[in-house]
């Protein structure tokens, strides 16, 4: 049996932030994914400035070999409406990613040992330390193991029941140049338009020669006929290639909001999707992820080697300082708009105030939340 302090299950953004935000904690830190990087992750692969910062992200370094899509706005609307185009001119307020490639990067520099193809399946608490898969102790075990996390299980989730998730679907793939020619949607400008009984909304995101179509909804009833209405759309409307790859790939999170997880126990914290943290409006979960990730070394490091519940709940002070209270399991199933709020829904989608002071600017880049920073070296609080 091999000894640890920490052990992170799972080497998506969270788990890999987790184990960089400590690099230089002096803790024995190992890292387990069950898949081989790099992997693939189903996502849009957005992200917003606050994630650049909070990694202390290199972008020329990123760039170099990798895909780094700059994003000055966003055309928007609600589906088969007006399309409304909110230009932030000449500085970027998003960038497009891989995941293949965004999370190898992360995982590469992480600094902890790092074991992937190797999946944890049981986790049992003996004493005061934790023994993973019968080979492997800790003294604190992180929960990064994404939507379906076995350590979430462990603190009781209950995975694929009693959770109201968002379903979500996309396919990315590289365009030929035909493709490339018949492609209306422009790199700098992400289309995102809403479901017309306000469930959810659906993409079009270029990023360099890659093209990424998806659709999410609260609701998961009927998600492949909503796909493929969308499609059918953007097609008419000249946004995508008449012919593409029609291989979606689906996935289920939560929503902060209605995400009913325990984020701590006894030697245990989750983080990122594991702890239900997606944003509630724009379904943005990196940043929560990577956020939770820097708040979780932070308790971390306070804790000085003492992982019982009570020094691990400032990291639960930490995330609703953060987020905010959780509404609930009550704020899962918003009943259907009637139909005076959807006729209001499509005047404001419409309207390029509210699109970009609300929708954008609030809903989805959280202009209004200042970005988390990395700890400096050895700091404690
Ligand atoms: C279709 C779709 C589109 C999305 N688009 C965006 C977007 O554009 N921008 C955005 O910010 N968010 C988006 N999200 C949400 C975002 O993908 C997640 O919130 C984010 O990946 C969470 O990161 P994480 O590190 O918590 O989990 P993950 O990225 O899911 O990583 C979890 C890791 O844990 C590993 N793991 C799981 N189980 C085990 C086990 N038993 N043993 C060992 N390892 C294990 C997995 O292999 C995986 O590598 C999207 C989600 C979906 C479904």
């Amino acid at each position: 049996v091999e000894d640890f302090d920490v052990v992170v299950v799972g080497g998506g953004p969270a788990g890999s932030t987790v184990a960089w935000a400590l690099r230089d904690s002096g803790l024995s830190v190992l890292l387990l994914d069950k898949q081989a990087f790099p992997r693939d992750k189903t996502c849009a692969g957005w992200i917003t400035p606050a994630v650049i910062e909070a990694l202390d992200l290199d972008l020329e370094d990123y760039r170099r070999e990798r895909v780094l899509q700059p994003i000055h706005g966003f055309r928007m609307g609600m589906m088969g409406g007006r399309v409304v185009q909110n230009d932030y001119g000449a500085q970027p307020v998003s960038f497009g990613i891989r995941r293949c490639e965004f999370d190898h990067y992360l995982l590469a520099r992480c600094g902890a040992q790092v074991r992937d193809d190797w999946e944890v399946r049981e986790a049992t608490r003996e004493g005061d330390r934790w023994l993973v898969n019968g080979v492997i102790r800790a003294r604190l075990l992180v929960g990064a193991g994404g939507h379906f996390c076995p350590v979430a299980r462990r603190l009781g989730a209950r995975l694929g029941r009693e959770e109201a998730v968002v379903a979500a679907q996309e396919v990315e793939f590289a365009m030929s140049p035909e493709q490339v020619r018949r492609c209306g949607t422009q790199a700098r400008f992400p289309e995102l338009y809403f479901c017309t009984d306000l469930a959810g909304y659906g993409w079009v995101f270029r990023k360099g020669a890659y093209l990424n179509v998806g659709l999410g909804r609260r609701d998961s009833h009927r998600l492949g006929e909503h796909l493929s209405a969308f499609c059918t759309q953007m097609r008419e409307a000249g946004s995508i290639p008449d012919s593409m790859p029609d291989r979606f790939k689906g996935h289920a999170y939560l929503l902060y909001d209605c995400a009913p997880r325990t984020v701590v126990g006894e030697g245990v914290m989750l983080v990122g999707d594991a702890a239900g943290l997606a944003y509630t409006q724009s379904g943005e979960g990196i940043r929560p992820a990577i956020e939770s990730a820097l708040l979780a070394a932070a308790t971390i490091r306070v804790a000085a080697g003492r992982y019982g519940l009570d020094r691990l709940r400032r990291y639960q002070d930490s995330l609703v300082a953060r987020f905010g209270p959780r509404r609930g399991a009550g704020a899962r199933g918003a009943p259907a708009p009637s139909r005076a709020k959807r006729w209001l829904a499509a005047r404001l989608l419409a309207s390029p105030w509210f699109t970009r002071a609300i929708v954008t600017d609030q809903w989805f880049l959280h202009r209004q939340q200042v970005g988390l920073k990395p700890m400096k070296m050895n700091e404690k609080n």
